[in-house]
């Protein structure tokens, strides 16, 4: 995080955001529940593969949901990969084994994104 303007002072609230340095007003940063700033890059993705009925699907875990637009990252990543999908909770769910291609897309948006499992 970069220091505030205010550091070090109890009474004065900041007035710009620390991360963007825009005023809070017009802050568009990824916020969690708490108002926290929460960048993609601080939101440890792990993607691994699980078999339903016989089926692989590509799990992607590790979003913030407040901070991450979880719709729109799904809309996106079915349609790179033509497949469907579905959000479980706080995990996109993607049909296949897209592990590979799904890595790339998810590092392409500004996560930092690992395989895990098998
Ligand atoms: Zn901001």
């Amino acid at each position: 995080m970069m220091a505030g303007l205010f550091d070090g002072t109890s009474l004065e609230r900041p007035v710009t955001c620390s991360t963007c340095e825009r005023a809070l007003a017009d802050c568009q940063c990824p916020k969690n529940a708490k108002g926290e700033v929460v960048l993609p890059k601080d939101q440890p993705i792990r993607i691994r593969r699980e078999k339903r009925r016989g089926k692989f699907v590509t799990v992607i875990a590790g979003f913030d949901p407040a901070a991450s637009d979880m719709r729109g990252i799904l809309a996106r990543l079915k349609s790179a990969c033509a497949a469907g999908g579905t959000i479980n909770n706080d995990t996109i769910e993607i049909q296949g084994d897209q592990r590979d291609r799904l890595l790339k897309l998810i590092q392409e948006l500004g996560y930092s994104a690992k395989l895990a499992g098998g």
